[in-house]
């Protein structure tokens, strides 16, 4: 089977933005209200003629109450049914103590862990994203998902992690 990427993160940081920019095509669901499930949350990806399957966790509905608790228990079932785990930040915002509460449950994590600062549509947002390594999990990447600076970076990194 081929190796599957999560990607977890609060809602509306951009998650289904940058699962379509790594698809290279419109299939994930992007809207502004958070917490709608969709039934379909696989894709099949290829980058570099290396395929994967992309998991937006957006669609999925932890029992857990609160925020927090409901991304924090996405990111446990992510690292325990993908290869390698996307954590997706809106740098424009920064590290929230939910982001901080996720990181603290993907530090644990035996398989790779990557960190995408997203909404960096410009360089004045550089700076942000290097306050980002505050949450522990190495190299923030900054990405735009809207606008594609950068993606092919992050998608170089998410292959050699796979
Ligand atoms: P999700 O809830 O994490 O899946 O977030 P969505 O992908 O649905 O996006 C939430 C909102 O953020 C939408 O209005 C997107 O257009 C917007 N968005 C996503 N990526 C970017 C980005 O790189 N830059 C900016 N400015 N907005 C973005
Ligand atoms: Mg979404």
């Amino acid at each position: 089977a081929q190796p599957v990427l999560a990607v977890v993160g609060r809602p509306n940081v951009g998650k289904s933005t940058l699962v379509n920019r790594i698809l290279g095509r419109r299939e994930a669901v992007v809207q502004d209200v958070p917490g709608v499930t969709r039934d379909r949350i696989a894709y099949d990806a290829l980058w570099n003629g290396r395929r994967f399957t992309v998991v937006d966790t957006g669609g999925w509905e932890p029992g857990a109450t609160g925020l927090q608790g409901s991304v924090a228990a996405q990111a446990e079932l992510a690292m325990s049914t993908s290869d390698a785990v996307l954590l997706v930040v809106d740098a424009s915002v920064g590290a929230t103590a939910t982001d901080e509460a996720v990181a603290k449950v993907l530090r644990r994590s035996k398989r790779p862990v990557l960190l995408a600062a997203n909404k960096v549509d410009d360089e004045r947002l550089l700076a942000e994203t290097a306050s980002l390594w505050s949450l522990g999990l190495g190299e923030p990447h900054p990405v735009s998902a809207l606008h594609g600076r950068s993606s092919g970076d992050l998608l170089d990194e998410i292959v050699g992690s796979l």
